[in-house]
């Protein structure tokens, strides 16, 4: 074969630049067929056909063919690749923070992908780029930010939204980091239920993670005020710059609420006090929690919505917290996890929008970029070219939703969570541990027949003489794990997963739990129902040879 003939058969293998109505349609079918490919390996499981181990060193060996393939040999080859995917939609999935992806939010994948917009200029972005600016006025408004003073950009994951609070609050703290580099006296501070992203920022950053204070958490999973008050009032009277105060708000195990409008009252009289001559940034990261805010100007007396009590009580609760998302100089927003949106798709919203020009370049820094149009983010984006599949899928899901979806949607999972919590409460061998969190994640413990489970949870978490068995029955409930996770392998039940690490005990030993993680619309009742049944079969099956 000549190039020539080669390249004609390339040219079938894009959408054609030209309208053509048959090789439109074979685009069309081509993307269709493969959608059907996958739907062929549904069954009742929750997971795409059978799971198989991947071959890592086999992997390795991979080579580049020699030949040309098809469109339609490579779409039955890419499809094989989701052989044992999870479905994260399925009512018997509960095992993590990762999200089922709505239709819009793929179509909105789909043609920010077919047409390549980049979002660093609206030259190369045109219509998309607006699609940016509409998510931030939408989001900044439902948390509470004047859209008229804040901006905002998409970025990298929920990572990077709290790269941008830090890099900014470093800039704040210590100007002209940009140019001079990175003092060795700043600090960052983070619950220790916060998300170890901020391990990563410090480091990545060249603040160092030694810089990094971390504080411990109350029993709520929320940040110890007084401590953080006493470890912010050390740093200043060291002479150290607070470059950022890291709240969280939704922690990722627990949905702790670290309480902003404390954390924002302690920080403006310590400028006071100290006479600071920059405000110590507060970034909340939200990336799991921004989606309550819908709920901020529900009237939970009436609830037009018909939840249960303890539905109401439960959103209620969040709120009390998220309403005051607002204060937070930044704010970080997951819209691929609370969103129900694919990755990625995050968005760090400013209060005031002349942060961003902290990170700003100059333009003799970019002779190629930046000469006209009207709106350049790349002029202060970490990223260079970034995709407009995040801002598309995201739009998509908040005109799909509105307030009204959004609140149906939290307000079912949060009603199956709470269920599930009422079903665990009402046995004798299981305990739910953060029930003082309101979100959709529930951790919880089971013991061993005849273990008094009103008192050893209390025992083995503050006193150290319990210490044999808290390992004891962390180990029993990993075994629970395996028991309830073979079991749905096998289409019996629920995938739940575990934490290693739900807290720390008074003396220092991590306590495992049981994790219970509900993003899907589609789970009923009995799907919590069968938690429980599961989690309690475990406790007959295994019980007696682990307790002792
Ligand atoms: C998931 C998560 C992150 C990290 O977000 P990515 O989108 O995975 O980068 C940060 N903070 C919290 C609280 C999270 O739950």
């Amino acid at each position: 074969m000549t190039h020539r003939d080669i390249l004609n058969q390339i040219r079938l293998a894009f959408p054609q630049p030209v309208s053509d109505t048959i090789h439109d349609s074979y685009f069309v079918h081509s993307i269709m067929r493969a959608l059907d490919q996958v739907d062929a390996l549904k069954t009742h499981l929750p997971f795409l056909g059978s799971i198989i181990h991947g071959d890592f060193e086999a992997a390795k060996l991979t080579q580049l063919p020699d030949t040309m393939s098809s469109v339609e040999t490579v779409t039955k080859e890419l499809v094989g690749y989701l052989e044992g995917m999870t479905i994260f939609g399925h009512p018997r999935t509960q095992q993590n923070v990762v999200a089922p992806t709505t239709i819009p939010s793929l179509i909105g994948v789909l043609l920010a992908s077919l047409h390549n917009p980049n979002l660093a200029w609206d030259e190369f972005s045109r219509l998309v780029a607006l699609a940016e600016v509409e998510v931030t006025a939408m989001t900044s408004q439902l948390i509470g930010y004047d859209p008229q003073k804040s901006s905002g950009v998409f970025t990298f994951g929920g990572t990077g939204t709290t790269l941008y609070g830090v890099k900014i609050g470093l800039e704040k703290a210590c100007p002209d980091t940009i140019t001079d580099g990175t003092p060795e006296n700043a600090l960052v501070f983070v619950s220790d239920t916060g998300h170890y992203c901020a391990a990563n920022i410090t480091g990545w950053l060249g603040i160092g993670t030694k810089n990094l204070i971390t504080i411990p958490s109350i029993t709520e999973n929320e940040i110890d005020l007084e401590v953080l008050e006493t470890e912010l009032r050390k740093a200043l009277t060291d002479g150290k710059k607070i470059a950022c105060i890291i709240t969280t708000l939704g922690t990722t195990d627990a949905f702790g609420l670290d309480n902003l409008l404390k954390i924002t009252a302690m920080r403006n009289s310590l400028v006071e006090e100290y006479q600071l001559d920059y405000h110590p940034h507060i970034h909340a990261d939200a990336v799991i929690g921004w989606a309550w805010s819908v709920f901020n100007d529900y009237d939970f007396e009436k609830n037009p919505l018909e939840f249960r009590p303890r539905t109401v009580r439960a959103l209620a609760g969040a709120c009390r917290r998220i309403q005051h998302l607002h204060l937070a100089d930044s704010v970080g927003i997951d819209f691929h996890k609370t969103g129900f949106a694919p990755y990625i798709s995050s968005i760090v919203l400013v209060r005031d929008k002349a942060d961003l020009d902290l990170l700003k370049r100059s333009p003799e820094q970019m002779p190629y970029l930046y000469h006209f149009g009207q709106y350049r983010p790349g002029m202060y984006t970490l990223e260079t070219s970034r995709a407009g599949t995040g801002p598309l899928a995201a739009l998509a899901n908040l005109r799909l939703f509105g307030v009204e979806g959004l609140r149906a949607i939290l307000g079912h999972i949060v009603e199956m969570t709470q269920l599930l919590r009422e079903h665990l409460d009402g046995r004798e061998g299981t305990t739910v541990l953060n029930r003082g969190n309101f979100g959709t994640v529930t951790l919880f413990r089971v013991y061993p027949v005849g273990v008094d489970t009103f008192e050893i949870q209390q025992q083995e978490f503050e006193d150290v003489t319990y210490k044999d068995s808290l390992i004891a029955n962390n180990a029993y409930n990993q075994d629970i794990f395996q028991y309830v996770n073979s079991e749905a392998m096998e289409g019996r039940g629920v995938f739940i997963s575990t934490t290693d690490c739900y807290r720390h005990t008074s003396y220092g030993e991590p306590i495992v739990a049981l994790k219970s993680y509900i993003l899907s619309p589609f789970v009923d009742e009995e799907d919590v129902k069968t938690v429980v049944e599961k989690v309690l079969e475990a406790r007959e099956a295994i019980g007696e040879s682990a307790a002792n």
